[in-house]
């Protein structure tokens, strides 16, 4: 049986079943946790090692992570682009443009098991890293990985590729070390390999400015409480709800934020103007359900 599209599947699946939680503003923390394990489970190689004929359908390759750099690896110096990469690339971007980062919040292994190790009570969590610093090195790195590829013919994401992790075939230190190390730093901080390190954290982010669904705030409701700031993982929310304009942190579409607000000034719906009629306070102002 040819399992190829198995794992774009789930892709779609996952996502769906978080975009269901966010438009019933169902959403909470536990079964976000739940639709995330089974992200890591499902493609973060787990199943594979158990089941290996679904190898074909949920491995690992091409990582989210190699369908971006190792297509242009593969285009910049060999010409060609390989069909598995392009359909990969194509179907996270589709998902990014869908909803902001509809595919890193809901379906990649790899961010899940890092909100997951997050969510653990009990360690304190540590105010997030200035979003331009993390951001500058994603983009720095990026820029070194472009240079070296076009100046050199070296590929340098290699030794930073989280995703060869979940492969599973890597020696057993190197796992504990590398997993142990993405771990650890999760605990206390929101995402670290995404907004530090990944590529496709940071051509997402980019792509957010055209996603045409994400979280959407209503200032006319807003009390200023700030109740949501207090469940909110990440750096996003502050300047969303400060009106900045501009180039926001990543927002992973997570929704936490949208039941922990009791006006209901937070909502997931359509947030890019290019596809919406009306203003965002008439749209807010006439949901049911919500009035305090
Ligand atoms: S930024 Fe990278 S590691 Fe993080 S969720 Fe997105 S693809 Fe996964
Ligand atoms: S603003 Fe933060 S808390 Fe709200 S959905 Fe985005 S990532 Fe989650």
């Amino acid at each position: 049986m040819h399992l190829f599209a198995l794992k774009y599947l789930v892709y779609y699946a996952l996502v769906a079943a978080g975009m269901g939680l966010l438009f019933s503003r169902r959403i909470r923390r536990w079964n976000r946790n739940a639709v995330l394990l089974l992200a890591f489970f499902l493609l973060g190689g787990v199943i594979v090692v158990w089941i290996p004929q679904l190898g074909q359908g949920l491995g690992m390759h091409p990582s989210p992570m190699c369908s971006l750099t190792r297509l242009l690896e593969a285009g910049i110096l060999h010409g060609v682009y390989p069909q598995v990469m392009v359909i990969s690339l194509a179907v996270i971007l589709a998902l990014s443009v869908l909803g902001k980062k509809l595919f890193c919040g809901w379906a990649c292994p790899l961010g899940a098991l890092q909100e997951i190790l997050h969510s653990i009570p009990g360690f304190k969590k540590s105010p997030n890293l200035s979003f331009a610093f993390t951001n500058w090195i994603r983009t720095y790195l990026f820029v070194i990985y472009i240079a070296g590829l076009v100046i050199y013919g070296s590929y340098l994401y290699g030794p930073i590729n989280a995703f060869e992790l979940l492969h599973w075939r890597l020696s057993y230190t190197e796992v504990v070390l590398g997993l142990g190390l993405i771990g650890l730093a999760s605990l206390f901080y929101y995402r670290p390999y995404c907004y530090l390190v990944c590529p496709i954290g940071w051509v997402s982010w980019l792509l957010e400015k055209f996603s045409i669904l994400g979280i959407r705030f209503n200032k006319g409701r807003c009390n200023s409480c700030r109740t949501c700031l207090k469940v909110a993982p990440c750096p996003s929310l502050q300047p969303l709800i400060e009106g900045r304009k501009g180039w926001l942190p990543d927002c992973t579409s997570c929704g936490l934020c949208i039941p922990a607000c009791p006006k209901g000034a937070l909502t997931f719906g359509i947030s890019n103007l290019l596809f919406r009629k009306e203003s965002p306070t008439q749209h807010c102002a006439t949901r049911p359900g919500v009035d305090s």
